[in-house]
């Protein structure tokens, strides 16, 4: 059985046998001294939290105390949830939710109805109007992201008028 404890750099929980803190990359003791996959010659700092390969320094990007590669830096992390998806035509999301959900993958989507929506008493006409542009988005969990964006990709290759037809050749 595994023991839980807790992050010293960020206090998420770890397993005692883990080698990184998957909340936000730190390499824990366990994994003794690595090397940046990059740079061999470079002591690893962490892992990026997305796709776990080792990152040094140099080629590392802290984003709000989370490590991440030079890959996967722009990706909007919020707690243990990634951005894999965005679209400003709300159907879409709902079709991408409903993709990534077949797939077994949970999905949050986010929206100005859910943040930040602020209905002023009396007043609400200018904020509703210069909100109804922003896109929904689509928020699946860290570990599941990669796996989100293949998931992602195919459908939207499917979708992209490849005309292909699905049906098998047959002869
Ligand atoms: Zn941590
Ligand atoms: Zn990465
Ligand atoms: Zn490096």
């Amino acid at each position: 059985m595994a023991e839980l404890g807790a992050c010293s750099q960020c206090s998420g929980d770890v397993t005692a046998d883990s080698d990184f803190c998957p909340h936000c990359g730190l390499l824990l003791e366990a994994a003794g001294v690595q090397q940046c996959e990059m740079h061999p010659d470079k002591e690893a700092r962490g892992v990026c939290i997305i796709c776990h390969s080792l990152v040094c320094r140099r080629c590392s990007k802290r984003v709000m105390g989370r490590m991440f590669c030079s890959d996967h830096k722009e990706v909007e992390v919020v707690q243990d949830w990634a951005n894999a998806f965005e679209s400003t035509e709300t159907h879409e999301a709902d079709l991408a939710r409903s993709i990534l959900e077949s797939c077994g993958v949970s999905v949050q989507l986010q929206n100005a109805q859910s943040i930040g929506f602020i209905w002023g008493a009396g007043s609400e006409s200018a904020i509703s109007r210069s909100q109804i542009n922003k896109p929904v988005k689509v928020f699946v969990p860290i570990p599941d992201y990669l796996r989100a964006l293949q998931q992602l990709a195919e459908w939207k290759s499917g979708d992209d008028g490849s005309d292909r037809s699905s049906g098998t050749a047959s002869e």
